[in-house]
Parts: C-alpha cells; sequence; structure tokens
C-alpha cells in the first residue's frame, strides 16, 4: 500500500471542506485568530517511515493532546500508585465539567478529562520538575526542540476560572499534594505547548511499538502500560464523544481543542491530523473526517 498516496488523496478530498463546517477555538484571542482553512496530515510506521500532506510543517496550539504526554510521564515516575487517585472510565460529560467531580469527591473520572489532566499536572509536580519534564520529553520523542507560545500559556492563566475550580475542588477533598497555584502553572503551560503534525506523529510512535521510543531501543512505557494508554485513548481521548469517535474511526485517539488530533494503530504506525474547525465537543471536524477516511481507504483498523 502506498501510504503517501492514501494521504495525498485525503488532504484533496477534504481542501473543498476546508473551513465549511464547525468553529474555531475562541476563548483566548490566540486561539481565536488561526485561520480555519488549514488541514494537515503525518503518519510515523513503527519501523520508523513518516508520510506527510497538506499544512503538516504548520505548527500549533497543541492543547488536550499534551494530556497524553503528562499521563505518560506519570506512568513512569509512580506506576500504579497513579490510580489511587485517577479513574479510567469514560465521563460522559464535557471535558471541564465540575458536577461529576463533586458526587465523586474529588477523583476525576479519567486522565484525559481537565479535571484528571490537573492531578496528573500534581503528581509530575511531586515526582520531578512538572513542565520542564513534558517539554524534554517530547523533545526527546520528537528530536525537535519542543516550546510553548507564551500568548496561550498568559491567556490560559488569565481565563482558566474553571480549571481554578476544578482544582481547589480537587484540593478540597485533600486528592492534591500540591499548592494549587502550582498545579495550574505546569497545566496552563501544557496546554500552550507548540508542535506540529509531523512531529506529533513522531511523538507518539511508542504507543504503536509496545511502549519503545521511537528512534532508540529504551523502553518509554512497558507494553503493558503502552496497551492500557491506548485503551484510555480510545474511551476516553476524545471527550463525551468517544463513544462517536470508536464508532466512526476504531483507533485510539487523543483530541485538543487547537484541532489537532493523535491516533494510534498498535504495532503498525501513530498519526496526528490537524485543522482547527472544532464540533460542539470540541474534536476538530475535519480530523475527524480524516481519520475516518485513512481507516476506510487503508483497511486498518484495531477491530
Ligand atoms: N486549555 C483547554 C482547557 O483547559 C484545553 C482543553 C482541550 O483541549 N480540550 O480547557
Amino acid at each position: 500500500m502506498n501510504i503517501q498516496e492514501v494521504l495525498d488523496d485525503i488532504t484533496a478530498t477534504l481542501r473543498p471542506e476546508l473551513g465549511q463546517a464547525g468553529k474555531v477555538a475562541d476563548y483566548i484571542p490566540a486561539l481565536a485568530r488561526v485561520p480555519a482553512e488549514q488541514f494537515g496530515i503525518a503518519v510515523r510506521t513503527a519501523k520508523g517511515q513518516e508520510y506527510a500532506s497538506g499544512d503538516c510543517d504548520v505548527p500549533f496550539s497543541i492543547q488536550s493532546i499534551s494530556k497524553l504526554f503528562s499521563l505518560t510521564l506519570a506512568m513512569r515516575a509512580m506506576g500504579d500508585d497513579l490510580w489511587k487517585r485517577i479513574g479510567r472510565e469514560p465521563s460522559g460529560n464535557p471535558f471541564n465539567s465540575l458536577v461529576q467531580l463533586e458526587r465523586e469527591e474529588g477523583v476525576p473520572r479519567n486522565p484525559f478529562i481537565n479535571a484528571g489532566a490537573l492531578a496528573v499536572a500534581d503528581r509530575l509536580v511531586t515526582c520531578g520538575d512538572g513542565l520542564d519534564d513534558i517539554l524534554a520529553f517530547l523533545s526527546s520523542l520528537s528530536g525537535d526542540a519542543i516550546g510553548i507560545d507564551e500568548e496561550v500559556a498568559e491567556s490560559e492563566a488569565a481565563t482558566g476560572f474553571r480549571n481554578a475550580a476544578l482544582a481547589n475542588f480537587m484540593k478540597s477533598f485533600d486528592k492534591l499534594d500540591n499548592d494549587v497555584a502550582a498545579v495550574l502553572h505546569v497545566y496552563f503551560r501544557q496546554c500552550a505547548i507548540v508542535m506540529n503534525c509531523r512531529q506529533l506523529a513522531r511523538a507518539a510512535t511508542y504507543l504503536a511499538r509496545d511502549g519503545v521510543h521511537p528512534r532508540q531501543k529504551t523502553a518509554v512505557l512497558s507494553d503493558r502500560q503502552a496497551r492500557r494508554v491506548n485503551a484510555l485513548m480510545l474511551t476516553c481521548g476524545t471527550y463525551d464523544a468517544a463513544g462517536e469517535f470508536a464508532f466512526r474511526v476504531g483507533l485510539p485517539c487523543k483530541s485538543g481543542v487547537g484541532g489537532g488530533i493523535v491516533a494510534v494503530l498498535p504495532d503498525k504506525l501513530s498519526l496526528c491530523v490537524w485543522s482547527p474547525a472544532l464540533d460542539e465537543s470540541g474534536n476538530s471536524v475535519l480530523g475527524m473526517r480524516a481519520l475516518e477516511l485513512f481507516v476506510a481507504n487503508t483497511g486498518m483498523s484495531v477491530f
């Protein structure tokens, strides 16, 4: 199969639809001004070949895709103890919802909703250097120096009232080790990390290689841990649309409100799609269409 042709076909098919459906995230100005008419896709195989098409080199705000990498670091640092204060069930609620957290006494449903990612950020502050660890990890995985967009980071902090509420809630249930401010600092800045499709496809390849680093022989995660991350992506990675994603795409995915989606086909490849306009759940409209086309056109699926 010629993967490059598949990617070029998807880009050509979606070109007339650019900017037609969905809405670019507008809760902060730096995201609101990203032009909607963009689409990129990149694939890295478990063996190391890379293919890309469209706006695959345009940097974007990775937002909640960062939760995948912070979770990986926390699993590495803490092993199974991590699951004492974080669940593994789909939430069925929007990613920034507060209601469940009160009913469930400060234990977030899963590590990919905001409350769960804040709990993970807390563990990273306890176990290491927080944000610096995430940036060093992403730089090692992608092979490029990865940084953050300071304007996005400042706006996240200036407008992150709901995230502050979630963190305070967890603190009130004695479920955070560290000061709320220290936890929010890591979370707001990890959301503001900037990468492109090629870098993200490369960074996620350990999930298609039983936990092994994309370009080294070292283990990022054990085989069992990598399978567990993939399971969480499938069941919880696209917020309250995870069922719809499993139905239509059928790959473990993690999305972000910058319009990126990372997907994994275990033992085969990792990919990243990006297009900024989002549906009501906060997932990229054309990103989801592209993943559907990729699965249909290649016949590759976990099912
Ligand atoms: N910065 C956003 C927030 O914390 C990230 C959400 C997302 O990508 N789903 O709400």
